[in-house]
């Protein structure tokens, strides 16, 4: 049944690689408000086929307003073929972890 566990492997990947929604924290630089900002790869995601010459395969350009000062913060974030991140870069703003977030 090896067959079998091999298959089971590659539908496994190929549903946390496409599925699941991909959180960003981030913090306002200005007044220190935190954001949670879901991105969605099927359609968030700008394929730039740009892989091949050893750059990314999908880029992404997300604003969030923050809610207090209404800064808006600018994630930019590259892509590998997988759509796992592989660079990300941030304007008036930082970004946290999770934990961070929630505390
Ligand atoms: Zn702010």
């Amino acid at each position: 049944m090896k067959w079998f566990a091999r298959l089971w492997k590659k539908v496994s990947e190929h549903k946390t690689a496409h599925g699941e929604p991909l959180y960003l924290y981030i913090q306002c630089e200005k007044c220190g408000e935190k954001l949670k900002v879901l991105v969605k790869k099927e359609t968030d995601l700008e394929r730039v086929y740009e892989e091949e010459k050893g750059g990314s395969a999908y880029r992404l350009i997300k604003e969030a307003m923050d809610s207090k000062c209404f800064s808006i913060i600018t994630v930019r974030a590259e892509f590998d073929i997988n759509k796992d991140i592989i660079s990300r870069d941030i304007s008036n703003g930082r970004f946290i972890t999770e934990e961070e977030y929630l505390s």
